[in-house]
């Protein structure tokens, strides 16, 4: 499922580690251990989506345990609170490195200049 996966160097496809990822997230921009490269933390997206999806299935989760296993709301509440946690331990799968903004705008106008020399040259 491409939606959790760890993420990796947008630059050079580095792979980091769960708990390095989870240590990121505090951080916005951070240079790449492998090619020293800057890449920004993308953390926001991937939250949103995640506890959308978190509270919708516990709220599912919810209906289903008061309906059929009549469960008392405090037990209720435990589960909910353990299934939670659980889904905590997910968040650093949905974080998504991104190439630095700066230097992405840098790459785009030096392709742009590129793409207008070749264009130049051929007519
Ligand atoms: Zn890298």
């Amino acid at each position: 499922m491409k939606l959790l996966k760890l993420p990796v160097c947008p630059h050079c496809q580095a792979v980091y580690r769960y708990d390095e990822v989870k240590n990121m997230c505090r951080y916005r921009n951070i240079e790449c251990r492998h090619c020293k490269k800057v890449f920004t933390i993308e953390t926001r997206k991937g939250k949103i989506l995640f506890f959308t999806a978190d509270i919708l299935l516990l709220v599912g989760l919810n209906l289903l345990l008061f309906h059929f296993a009549e469960l008392h709301p405090i037990g209720l509440l435990l589960v909910t609170l353990i299934f939670f946690g659980i889904s905590l331990l997910l968040v650093p799968f949905t974080v998504r490195f991104r190439v630095y903004d700066k230097y992405s705008e840098k790459q785009l106008r030096q392709h742009n200049e590129r793409k207008q020399e070749r264009h130049k040259a051929k007519s």
